[in-house]
């Protein structure tokens, strides 16, 4: 029997497909490029971030830090673990105990490490008294919180047991839930943009059976309205899902794609009614007292899974903002050497991650496809070195010039 030529065509697509996948699996890449590792001795889904990877992490980390500033939002930090009662109390006990590690018992007290950040920014809105008029209140905090998967589901960065969040928190009146709800999705979507991050898709999670979840219909009708509304005058194409929803409330989750086609969910947009309740916070008004309701959103979720994606959409070959080294000096010869150095240093002075790569590493071409994914590739000749200056190629091939550092250092920042 001979395969049909449909066939022949689809077993050609998922030949590619196969590679492709290959080609860009973070795993493979993350190692390659100095992204992250693992070891046996740390423990499975523990990755440990090399050089490179630090890099990539704290240019994504601080540019949604400033993102979150310019719209508004206030940083805290908050301790990794709390006692068991704090659990207790937002409902994590009861709805969400398998996910979590088992206490640790110190003096007469049990101690958990968190399974996310809301108890903590829920008791930061309660260290004093609120008034209406100073909601809605954003507050944000990128912050490690811990998941007790089994060691069997783990690997490389998209599963693993500690995982920096960004989150964040907006205690708003009632009436202005929805408002606060379509801001984070504007967040959401100016950071994929930036980050050159394209959704698969939006899902709306809502309320499974079964103890996982708050049995209160009255909530969850109140809050799936809230996410409804906001979803429908946005015009998002949204697929909805029973079952995926938080223990205490609905979500909007943006779906992403990894090249094998496995979904995950990137960032989050969720109401609660429930957790003010539960850590009885209020404000007050000028007729009484008011319930804030909680939205919690994830601008780029965990930095773990963010990055592996990052890894994967970009195949290494990151945003100048984002790369790990943004510039590298390449002397022609031995003789440009002095010429280099100063150039490295001024290069380092205004802010780029550089490095050189001198003429004994050998030559210029090998020099060159060894930084091939290095945005900035600065040659310095006998002219340039007169000049004090360099001739600039750019990653993909393109010769610019002598453009001056200060320029480069200047394009090589996240836009907002
Ligand atoms: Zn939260």
């Amino acid at each position: 029997m001979h395969a049909s030529r449909a066939d022949a065509r689809e077993l050609r697509s998922f030949a590619l497909s196969q590679q492709r996948t290959i080609m860009n699996d973070h795993r493979r890449l993350g190692r390659e490029l100095g992204i992250f590792d693992t070891d046996p001795l740390i423990g499975s889904g523990l990755p440990y971030w090399l050089p490179a990877g630090a890099a990539v992490r704290k240019a994504v980390e601080d540019y949604v830090h400033e993102l979150e500033r310019r719209h508004g939002y206030q940083h805290v930090n908050s301790p990794v673990l709390g006692k068991r009662e704090l659990y207790e109390r937002s409902g994590h006990w009861a709805h969400y105990a398998e996910d979590m590690f088992p206490p640790m018992k110190v003096g007469g007290e049990e101690f958990v490490l968190r399974p996310s950040l809301c108890p903590h920014h829920a008791l930061v809105y309660r260290s004093r008294g609120r008034i209406r008029r100073e909601l809605p209140l954003r507050i944000a905090e990128l912050g490690g919180m811990y998941r007790s998967e089994l060691s069997g589901v783990l690997g490389g960065l998209t599963r693993v047991r500690a995982i920096q969040l960004n989150d964040g928190h907006v205690f708003c009146a009632p009436e202005q839930a929805a408002s606060e709800v379509s801001l984070a999705l504007d967040l959401i979507e100016a950071a994929h943009a930036q980050l050159g991050i394209r959704a698969a898709r939006y899902r709306l999670s809502l309320r499974g059976d079964g103890a996982k979840f708050v049995d209160d219909p009255d909530l969850w009708r109140r809050s799936e309205a809230v996410l409804r509304e906001v979803l429908a005058e946005r015009g998002c194409d949204v697929e909805e899902e029973r079952g995926e929803g938080a223990f205490y409330g609905p979500k909007i989750d943006i779906q992403i794609t990894d090249p094998a086609g496995r979904e995950t969910t990137l960032s989050t947009v969720q109401v609660d009614f429930f957790q003010p309740e539960r850590f009885d916070l209020r404000y007050a008004d000028s007729d009484g007292v008011g319930r804030p309701v909680m939205v919690h959103r994830s601008v780029i979720g965990g930095i773990e899974r963010l990055v592996a994606h990052l890894v994967e959409v970009h195949g290494g070959a990151f945003p100048a903002w984002m790369a790990p080294v943004q510039a590298v000096v390449l002397p022609v010869s031995d003789a440009e050497g002095a010429a280099a150095d100063a150039l490295l240093r001024r290069c380092l002075a205004a802010g780029l991650r550089a490095e050189s790569a001198p003429a004994d590493r050998g030559s210029l071409g090998a020099r060159i496809r060894a930084h091939r994914l290095v945005p900035y590739q600065l040659v310095v000749g006998a002219r340039e070195a007169a000049s004090g200056g360099a001739s600039v190629r750019m990653r993909d091939g393109r010769q610019v010039g002598d453009v001056p550092v200060e320029a480069l250092a200047a394009e090589a920042r996240p836009r907002f």
